[in-house]
């Protein structure tokens, strides 16, 4: 068995394959055209990418290789290849968000996410599919086809960063990039048996990524294991003067948390299992008791104003979408439907750009922004968003990490919910309140359960929350869960 398919094979890819490139065990070229060719024989069946930028990878291998050659220090993720959420602007390489409206728009610059990945020396594969403009928990919005759940292909991977969790599972990547507003990295991360964390809003910067909801939207990656996704973390985080909500904090060596759960106050909210099926709370349970097991104190705690989480969420997310896509208009960017008058053109770009999705999210959050309407919606969203960050901050007073489902069912079939919002929108119900409070949180693979209609088991996945900037003691939480199971290293067993 080559070098190259055993790292690819890892049970922690990023931090096995940084080390053998910097050690010249392999090349960074070598193991990016491993992974180019296991997307070209498995990707067609899954349909993760949007599009594979070969030529940029092996150029970015190259560079990588010779710098490595002339004994200069090639960074902390030296040769790992990587694929981005076609939500992160790429110089250079078309970036759709999933939309039509965007097709054909190729970006003059890399966001700060995407240019700090090349700086440590990641390899980017290419573009990953999402819900168009990242509205959706199916990957089913998406204006170019959805993604397949590699657990089972006639299930969704979860959205709206689908395309990032399903190439994480499948081996398509080492690790990738996902952005998350409302549950975008945590629930796919669950529906795909893969470790996604949403880091403290600020910690990551927000340039160059294309805006969905502003306050909310954070960048996050999704890896094999918490240690993996310790180190893309580190090489993404920190201040940035181009975005003004970025925080000065510095970047601590998450990966150098001990695995070690021993005095972790872990909290558990007694709302996030009040109607949880028993098919999801049996493995979050135990996994309650793995950490237990591994040191820490469970303490109860409550978080009354969840139950009010989503229709706030779905309040202030849409009116700040409906402000931040104003600006597709079809003078700047992408597609342009010509008309006789700047009125008309206005209109046709726009009805045949957006989505149905998108477009039901527009309206939404226009009318919430009103005149008159303002107050009763927008207001008091923004105060419940208040009262959702007191839960978290009592909560906190009691514990160090806040554990629990992340998301209350299985993978679901394709379609299955397409023709109900509302029952597609409940799917994030314990991923939201994060948002709205900006806290970190990572969703962890701790079991798996049968769906009810049947098929093989697919993953469950636990979600741990900390409190701002407190990212250290969800990766010690992780770590000591991932030191004694191996969820984490189960692989679908027709990508294994
Ligand atoms: N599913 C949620 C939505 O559709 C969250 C999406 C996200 O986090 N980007 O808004």
């Amino acid at each position: 068995m080559s070098t190259v398919h055993e790292l690819m094979s890892a049970t922690d890819p990023v931090a096995a394959i940084a080390t053998a490139v910097r050690a010249k065990r392999v090349s960074a070229l070598e193991i990016t055209e491993g992974y180019l060719a296991r997307i070209a024989a498995l990707d067609p069946q899954l349909g993760c990418y949007y599009r594979v930028d070969a030529e940029g990878a092996r150029a970015l291998a190259k560079n990588l290789d010779e710098k490595i050659a002339r004994g200069e220090e090639p960074g902390l993720l030296a040769g790992v290849p990587i694929g981005v959420k076609d939500l992160l602007v790429t110089s250079g390489v078309e970036t759709t968000a999933g939309s039509k409206i965007l097709a054909g728009w190729i970006p003059p610059y890399d966001g700060t996410v995407v240019a700090r990945l090349k700086v440590a020396g990641a390899i980017l594969l290419g573009k990953l599919s999402m819900d168009e403009f990242a509205m959706g928990s199916s990957n089913e919005t998406s204006a170019f086809g959805n993604v397949k759940n590699p657990w089972d292909t006639t299930r969704v991977p979860g959205g709206s960063s689908g395309g990032s969790a399903a190439s994480v599972a499948a081996g398509l990547c080492a690790a990738s990039i996902g952005t998350d507003t409302g549950g975008s990295i945590r629930q796919p991360a669950s529906l795909t048996g893969t470790t996604g964390i949403k880091p403290t809003y600020g910690r990551v910067s927000r340039y160059g990524v294309i805006a969905f909801a502003s306050s909310l939207d954070q960048v996050g990656p999704f890896a094999r294991s918490a240690s993996d996704a310790a180190l893309v973390l580190r090489a993404i985080s920190g201040h940035d003067p181009h975005d003004a909500t970025s925080l000065p904090e510095s970047v601590p060596d998450w990966a150098a948390e001990p695995a070690d759960a021993t005095g972790l106050r872990i909290g558990v909210p007694a709302e996030y299992f009040d109607r949880l099926d028993a098919t999801i709370a049996a493995p979050v349970n135990a996994a309650l008791e793995t950490l237990k097991a591994a040191g820490a104190t469970l303490v109860p705690v409550t978080l009354p104003h969840t139950r009010y989480g989503v229709a706030a969420y779905y309040i202030v997310a849409t009116a700040e979408c409906s402000s931040n896509l104003a600006r597709y208009d079809g003078i700047r960017y992408g597609l342009r439907v010509p008309a006789d008058s700047l009125g008309a053109m206005y209109k046709k770009t726009r009805a045949a750009g957006f989505g149905p999705e998108v477009k039901r999210r527009i309206m939404l959050g226009t009318y919430a922004l009103r005149s008159g309407y303002y107050d009763a919606y927008y207001r008091k969203a923004q105060q419940v968003r208040t009262l959702v960050k007191r839960d978290f901050d009592e909560a906190f007073r009691h514990c160090d990490v806040i554990a629990g489902p992340t998301s209350p069912q299985v993978a679901f079939k394709l379609g299955e919910k397409t023709a109900d919002p509302l029952s597609m929108y409940l799917s994030d119900i314990y991923t939201i309140p994060c948002n709205l409070a900006g806290m970190p949180g990572m969703s962890i693979p701790c079991g798996f359960a049968a769906p009810k209609d049947g098929g093989p088991e697919l993953p469950v996945g636990l979600q741990l929350i900390a409190a701002p900037l407190a990212e250290g003691q969800i990766f010690r939480a992780a770590r000591a869960f991932q030191q004694r199971t191996d969820f984490h290293t189960r692989r679908p067993p027709e990508f294994a």
